[in-house]
């Protein structure tokens, strides 16, 4: 029989992946189904980036490239940076990968010895927690509820920092709490960095250009300068530019962390794409309006949510600043009883109930470290929203 290999220990694929999977085979198999699950945006990929794939292609450009991007890219890069984020990276400072997973993969498994620590706010993308543990560090995992907008404390960091942290890792705006930090909020964690000089931090800027209501985007390394010299930046173009199937993310960072990811990559990928990096390098350099264009209309998507959410007896949902997610909590509805019977004693109970029962499939918050709570992505249309949040609402007022 197989005998898998000890450092997967109980990491299992996904669970948003299994419920979103769930829930398509239950659409295809004729139930009405609304897959809130998956966080992917709607849209589709510009025009001219796809334009410059094809001509890329045609040019040529479909052989093996530069192990970590090719020139082309990490210039634009560097611009975006630069332009964006006044962030000065030289070409070796830079890092492109299949994907803003695979820099974060990269970075762990070229900087973590067994039993290394890394402090990850919680709620968490769930990759966070199980990348770290395949490559043999230890998630440190710092609960930051509702009550802190989500958002970890300089105190809450001091607490967590011990003598094998190597790592903070931070994801602003948040998946899956929306959250996002402000300037001011850096500087108070940027105190306690400053403090701690064997801690790295990892800024996990996905979803920078997804912000609402003016605010405005805020990185550490450019908050505190005197960081810059032990974090990675990491960002990508899947969701800006809506190419997730595209693969393409990137990081910037120290040189020696940047060359050591370098081997990382080498005995694993080689390099992405080719052809997707030159569809990345029209994305970064050219029109962006459409990025602003998609942030209208993810606004208008939060604020209905939001408000439909918050109309229901039981459930309590923050405004988030940016993503694409909303976080609600749940607790509101625990201990209550099902038509069927069944009390609900978790918010894994309550996204299963309303899969079965409505048809909506959410993911429950202890999916991402904190509950309860359930998190919907709003990547979709307002038709399909104001129809999950009128079934959602008619299920919690079923409960007894
Ligand atoms: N970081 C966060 C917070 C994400 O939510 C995701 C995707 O869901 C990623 C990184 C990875 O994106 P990609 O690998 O497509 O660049």
């Amino acid at each position: 029989a197989f005998r898998p290999a000890a450092r997967l220990g109980s990491i299992g694929v996904s669970q948003i992946l299994r419920i979103t999977a769930e829930a398509g085979a239950r659409k295809r198999a004729g139930r009405p189904m609304i897959i809130l699950g998956a966080g992917e945006p709607d849209f589709d990929t510009p025009d001219n980036v796809k334009e410059a794939a094809a001509r890329a292609m045609r040019a040529g450009a479909t052989k093996y490239t530069a192990l970590d991007g090719t020139p082309e890219l990490k210039a634009a890069v560097a611009e975006k940076f630069a332009r964006d984020n006044a962030l000065e990276f030289s070409a070796d400072e830079i890092t492109c990968g299949a994907g803003a997973k695979q820099i974060l993969y990269n970075a762990f498994m070229a900087s973590l010895d067994p039993g290394d620590e890394v402090i990850i706010p919680a709620p968490f993308w769930t990759s966070y927690a199980d990348i770290v543990a395949i490559c043999g560090g230890v998630p440190v995992v710092v609960p930051c509820g509702q009550e802190t907008g989500f958002r970890l404390s300089g105190e809450a960091l001091e607490a967590a920092i011990g003598p094998r942290t190597r790592w903070l890792l931070l994801n602003s705006p948040s998946n899956p709490s929306g959250a996002a930090y402000g300037a001011g909020h850096l500087r108070e964690l940027a105190e306690v960095l400053l403090r701690h000089p064997h801690v790295w931090a990892m800024s996990d800027d996905m979803y920078e250009h997804i912000l609402y209501d003016g605010f405005s985007f805020a990185t550490l390394a450019a908050v505190e300068p005197a960081l810059k010299a032990r974090t990675l930046t990491v960002n990508g173009v899947s969701k800006a530019y809506a190419m997730t199937g595209w693969r393409i993310g990137y990081g910037g960072g120290p040189k020696a962390l940047i060359a050591a990811m370098a081997v990382v990559q080498s005995q694993s990928t080689s390099c992405p794409s080719s052809v997707s990096q030159a569809a990345a390098v029209e994305a970064l350099r050219g029109p962006q309006a459409i990025v602003a264009e998609r942030r209208v209309a993810f606004q208008a998507r939060r604020d209905l949510v939001v408000k439909a959410l918050n109309a229901v007896e039981g459930l309590s949902c923050r405004v988030p600043e940016g993503a694409f997610y909303t976080y609600a909590d749940c607790s509101g509805l625990l201990g209550r009883r099902t038509p069927a019977g069944e009390i609900l004693a978790s918010d894994t109970d309550f996204c299963r109930y309303l899969m079965d029962t409505v048809d909506v499939a959410v993911v429950p918050g202890s999916c991402f470290g904190l509950a309860p709570f359930f998190r919907i992505s709003y990547a979709t249309s307002e038709a399909e929203l104001t129809e999950a949040c009128r079934r959602i609402a008619g299920a919690c007022a079923a409960l007894s």
